[in-house]
């Protein structure tokens, strides 16, 4: 076994790698960007050595930089994760060039797995199932269209150098098939620098299940197959092993036809054969077809550990550093059932951007795994993918495990960026996916219903009001400690403006008014329950977190004294931070002011409310008048611009 190895990549992939050396007693040496100097990863290992600035291509993709590391720290093998450098071939050959071992498959086998093309062909002449469809290297257009016209519509155009689901185009007539071929071709150029691609038969009610592979060179053997059919944009989403209704023969077929591939090119290594199945009909030993073939650890690698109990990443050095396969393929079985979900900083209802922010709260759930590269604290950077964590449960029938499945994302607790929690939470909730009816268009599908949002319902509003009255440096006005008062309570959500009344009724008891609805809330320990039911409830500064079962809301407690959040737009405006009625206005236009001069009062919750000038300027415009009614948010008086 090696005694150091260095690890080129970051993130959770960096750490889960490290957590494996470290359990075999090997040194780990981590390498970083400029942005991940405080990441957990370098936190993680026995060394770090700093690569060069944030972009991928500036560090994580500088292989003579990474190599020069390996060499500097006296590492004997690399190992390089998922992405990144981990299927460049070049890179492979620059590493065993300057006397190291990578720790993955020859740069050999990676060639010939790298583009789809070449690789289905090999694949079909070693006897494992191709999706029919057009391979060869004529790239005329009109060519192109005729094989399409043979293989019969609906057809898939996918670059050949593709990956990530870009330069992929499904097309269901003859009349779209020009300008499909078009757009596949200018996606890819850009995405790959070749702008070949091949035509397959789109498979209908299609499943994407692949099959986990491992050689050592001169062997190989399968650890079953995972499904990763719910995807987004054939992005995958929620990923388990084994695959749901899978019959035996099928399993037997597949997996036989995976090793077949894995030997053809003495696969050494950990790897994966993803196909595709058509599912119109249920599943089929003879409606599966080989799509590509990853040469690394994927991401999903977990499910498969949780149903064969074996360590994948200790598999991999252990076969890096010489050994043979650790086990026969007889000695492998499938031990109940597996799930991942991908939590991702992602503003779902942005159409899934991704997000960035710094994780002011996090908490991974009791009775899973999470494999997660960062910490409470830390930051979701623009520069890489905005992954928090993978969630992985185990149970012993698919029932069970999709039931933890759920506790656990309703149990995870992530503050500070949003998330696409809620998102996987309604996947896991979702009636098909429960029976295990999925396709890759599942998500398609149901996306309106997958992607509501629950609205604050007036317990959770109330919930973060309660924790605003309980904010140690309390600064509203009108409060006295213990005596039975209403009191105004002005918080925002979503970006507009709320307005509570909060009547403390004893040590464990307290009425929260919202609306026209009185809400009673009780003590429950250290926690209050509103409507029989609680949440938890984080606060950080002014910010309160209210997590629930379904979803997770955000509230940024107001005080009306503020003057930086009642006057808004730069100080130009004075905005009313709760519903309420003007009793009287000070100023009138024309009139300078200097910070903190009495503006207006406002009534609301019973109490008066001082509006001051946030800064000094001279009154543009008087918006109201006494005696009116305003709405929260609302304009009342507007300053000059500053000079
Ligand atoms: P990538 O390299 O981008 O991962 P793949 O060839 O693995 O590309 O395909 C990505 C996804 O596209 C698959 O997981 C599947 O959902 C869908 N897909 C690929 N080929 C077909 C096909 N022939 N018919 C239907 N769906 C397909
Ligand atoms: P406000 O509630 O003050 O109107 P936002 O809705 O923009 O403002 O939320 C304030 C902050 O709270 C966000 O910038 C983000 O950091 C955090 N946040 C918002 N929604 C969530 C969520 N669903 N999960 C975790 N954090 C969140
Ligand atoms: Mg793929």
């Amino acid at each position: 076994m090696f005694k150091k190895i260095l690890i080129a990549n970051r993130g959770e992939i960096a750490c889960r790698i490290m957590q494996t050396a470290q359990k075999l007693g090997v040194a780990t040496v981590a390498v970083y960007s400029d942005a991940d100097r405080e990441a957990k990863h370098v936190a993680m290992a026995d060394e770090a050595v700093h690569i060069g600035g944030s972009t991928p291509r500036d560090s994580y993709l500088r292989g003579d930089v990474i190599i020069a590391a390996a060499k500097a720290t006296g590492a004997q093998a690399i190992h390089p994760g998922y992405g990144f450098l981990s299927e460049n071939p070049d890179f492979v050959d620059s590493v065993a060039a300057a006397g190291l071992v990578f720790i993955g498959p020859s740069a050999k086998a990676i060639r010939a797995m790298g583009l789809k093309d070449a690789a289905k062909r090999l694949m079909q002449a070693a006897g494992v199932p191709v999706v029919p469809g057009y391979l060869g290297e004529n790239q005329d257009p009109e060519h192109l269209a005729a094989q399409a016209g043979k293989i019969t519509y609906p057809v898939l155009i996918k670059a050949v150098a593709g990956g990530g689901g870009k330069g992929m185009r499904r097309v269901n007539r003859p009349a779209d098939f020009a300008d499909a071929l078009a757009s596949a071709k200018g996606e890819a150029a850009t995405a790959f620098g070749n702008d070949a691609v091949l035509i397959e038969k789109y498979v209908e009610k299609p499943r994407h299940i692949e099959v986990q592979v491992f050689g050592d060179g001169k062997d190989a053997l399968h650890l079953f197959e995972r499904d990763c059919s719910l995807q987004r944009r054939h992005q995958k989403v929620i990923e388990e092993a084994p695959a749901p209704d899978m019959p035996p023969e099928m399993r037997q077929a597949m997996g036989d036809a995976a090793v077949k591939a894995a030997r053809a090119i003495g696969y050494k290594g950990a790897g994966t054969i993803e196909f595709i199945v058509d599912a119109s009909d249920g599943l089929r030993a003879d409606r599966f077809w080989f799509m590509e073939m990853n040469t690394r650890l994927q991401v999903e690698h977990p499910v498969t550990e949780a149903i064969t109990g074996i360590d994948l990443v200790e598999w991999q050095l252990r076969v890096a550093a010489g050994e043979s396969l650790p086990l026969q393929q007889e000695d492998l079985t499938i031990n109940g059932h597996a799930f991942e979900a991908r939590l991702y900083a992602e503003d779902v209802p942005a159409g899934f951007l991704p997000a960035t922010g710094r994780l002011e709260h996090l908490k991974f759930p009791p009775g899973a795994r999470a494999d997660s590269g960062v910490r409470a604290g830390d930051s979701i950077s623009p520069w890489y993918d905005p992954m928090i964590a993978k969630i992985i449960v185990h149970g012993p029938t698919r029932a069970v495990a999709l039931s933890k499945l759920r506790r656990a994302l309703a149990l995870t607790e992530v503050a500070g960026s949003v998330t696409n929690l809620a998102f996987l939470g309604a996947l896991a909730r979702h009636k098909g996916f429960a029976r295990g009816d999925v396709d890759t268009g599942l998500i398609e599908r149901d996306i309106m219903s997958l992607t509501s949002e629950t609205p604050a319902c007036d317990g959770v509003k109330a919930l973060a009001v309660l924790a605003v009255a309980a904010l140690p440096q309390d600064t509203l006005t009108g409060f006295t400690q213990g005596t039975p008062m209403q009191r105004a309570i002005a918080l925002s959500h979503r970006g507009e403006a709320l307005s509570a009344g909060l009547a403390v009724q004893g040590p464990d008891r307290a009425d929260v008014t919202i609306g026209d609805r009185v809400i009673a809330a009780r003590r429950r320990g250290p926690d209050w329950g509103v409507d029989g039911q609680s949440a938890r409830v984080v606060v950080k500064g002014a910010k309160i977190y209210v997590f629930t079962a379904d979803d997770t809301y955000a509230f940024t407690a107001i005080d009306p004294l503020d003057r930086d959040t009642t006057a808004a737009a730069g100080g130009k405006a004075t905005l009313s931070p709760m519903p309420g009625l003007v009793k009287a206005v000070f100023v009138t236009p024309g009139q300078s002011v200097c910070a903190g001069d009495r503006l207006a009062v406002l009534e609301a919750m019973k109490m008066e409310h001082t509006l001051a000038a946030a800064r000094d300027g001279i009154v543009a415009e008087v918006l109201v008048e006494a005696g009116q009614q305003v709405e929260a948010g609302a304009a009342l008086i507007l300053l000059e611009d500053e000079a």
